[in-house]
This record gives C-alpha cells, structure tokens and sequence, in this order.
C-alpha cells in the first residue's frame, strides 16, 4: 500500500477534479506484477493501469489500491468491472470513496467473490488524498497560503520573500493552480492537465471571494496555493477559505521589540492551529491548519 500511495503523488496537481489515485498489483505468491496511477481526467484509471502492466499475472492476486474502486460508468468503464474481469482474488483498500454513487465499488466486488479489506493505511493514503477529500466536503478548492510572517506594508531587513519563492516552487507540483502576488493564476504542474486545462473568466480575482472560489472550482480545481503578502488575501482569510496556512518569520533579534504601536504581533492568524514548526536554514517556518 505504501508503494501504491507513493506512486499515486505522481497523478498530484493534474487529476483534478479526479482524485490522484495509486494501485499495485499482487500475484498469488505475493510478487509485484503491475503498477498504476491515474494521471488525469478522462484517461485510464489507477487500476486498469496496474492490471494492463500485470496481463494475465493479476489472476487469482491481490490489487492494493489507495480509494475503493468506481463503480461508475463515466468516461471510463467501472474499475470494479476490471477487477472482476481480471480475476483478482483479493482487494485491500485504503480510502472509501465518498462520491460513490448509490452501492459503492467494494460492496459490488464482495458480492462477486471477491475478499475486500477496507480502511488499511487510511491516514497514510489521505496524504495523498487528503486535499481531494477536503474539497468535496467544502465544495470548493482546498486553499493553502504561503506569506512572510508580519511583513505588511513594512520594508524587512531579513526579508524572507526568496525562500518563499523556493518554497512555491517546490509546493506548487501538489497544487491545480498558483496564484501569485499580482493575482497571476499559473498550473502548478504547467500543462498537467492537458486539453482539459482550466478556462478562467477574466477578473476571476475580483472582489467577490465566494463567486471567485465558485468560478475556480466549476473550472475543476481542487487545490489552489496562494503565495502573497499577509494582506493580499485577507478577503479570502476573512471569509474563512484557507485551510492551510505556511508562514516564513521574519528574523528577530534574541530580544527584541515591535517598538511603539506596533499592536498585536502574531504567528499564524487566529482560526488556526500549528500542525509544524521548522528551522530552515534562514527562518521559521510555521504551518496552521484551520481549526
Ligand atoms: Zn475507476
């Protein structure tokens, strides 16, 4: 299973609005024979890609997948079907689909034969899955924001701004979409979702957060990182649609003072609760998720 959730992170940033999914297939004797990802939307999913790689081997093995098989005709036939069709033995299973319409993948492959375990390395897979997840239950894009901790409208000496830029890019591969500091809305991974990447509307960023989240998830984003000055988005904070925040502090000195009138100095914004403190080799960096 965890080489099924490792591969799965390959699908990240260009699934959507289809969850990164991984599978591995099982021989009899417990041997890997095949290995899948689903990549994007309107391609092959996770399983049928690790039972075309196993051939004729899936039968009478194991399929280990991270998200219960569909059991849908959409654009591609029902994994559930597949399986069956393979004759694989068994099929351990980390996430129950929540999308599942009507009698999910898992009740359908019991009622033909097949042994289904369910909920193996759950936690472990929602790494993977977790932000897909998130965004059904909110119905709309799971949102991080990475900012310079307290830096709004004051020049910083120790400015932080060129880890943030590193840190963007090697976040933003996880993400649907960026949004940077002068509202610039790029792919996180560029053409990670091919002729089906997203149209947005001109003045998608206008003032309206909630019509602009609306209009980004009916465009099938799942996950957006926002990389700007704490004040940038403070519309989009103060309508409570950051899920995750990662802030860089400033350098201070061992004893130190904001000076006269300074008001409150703070961390992380209220609503959110540290998950993550590291060094860096220049800074702090914090992570808050919303509580
Ligand atoms: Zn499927």
């Amino acid at each position: 299973m965890r080489r099924a959730i490792a591969i799965s992170a390959q699908g990240l940033g260009s699934t959507s609005p289809n969850p990164p999914v991984g599978c591995v297939i099982l021989d009899s004797e417990q041997r890997t024979v095949g290995e899948g990802y689903h990549v994007r939307k309107g391609e092959s999913h996770a399983e049928v890609n690790a039972l075309t790689a196993a051939g004729k081997l899936a039968e009478g093995g194991t399929a280990v997948v991270t998200l219960e098989p569909c059991n849908h005709y959409g654009r591609t036939p029902p994994c559930r079907e597949a399986l069956i069709a393979a004759k694989v033995a068994r099929v351990l299973i980390a996430v129950m689909d929540p999308t599942s319409r009507g009698e999910g993948g898992a009740a359908l492959l019991r009622r033909a034969g097949v042994e289904v375990e369910q909920e193996f390395l759950r936690g472990e897979a929602l790494l993977v899955l977790g932000t897909w997840k998130a965004s059904l239950n909110d119905g709309r894009p799971f949102i991080t924001w990475i900012y310079e901790a307290g830096a709004e409208g004051k020049p910083n000496p120790n400015s932080a701004q060129g880890v943030i830029f590193e840190e963007v890019d090697s976040l933003r591969g996880s993400y649907d979409l960026v949004i940077g500091q002068e509202g610039c809305i790029e792919e996180g991974v560029p053409g990670g979702h091919g002729n089906d990447a997203f149209h947005l509307p001109n003045g998608a960023l206008g003032n309206d957060v909630d019509e602009m989240v609306k209009v980004l998830n009916a465009t099938g984003a799942r996950s957006i990182l926002l990389s700007g000055a704490a004040g940038q988005f403070s519309r989009i904070a103060s309508a409570g649609m950051i899920d995750q925040v990662i802030s860089y502090l400033p350098r201070t000195s061992p004893s130190w003072s904001p000076g006269k009138n300074a008001g409150r100095v703070t961390a992380i914004p209220d609503g959110f609760r540290l998950v993550e403190v590291a060094r860096t080799a220049s800074n702090v960096r914090l992570t808050g998720r919303r509580t």
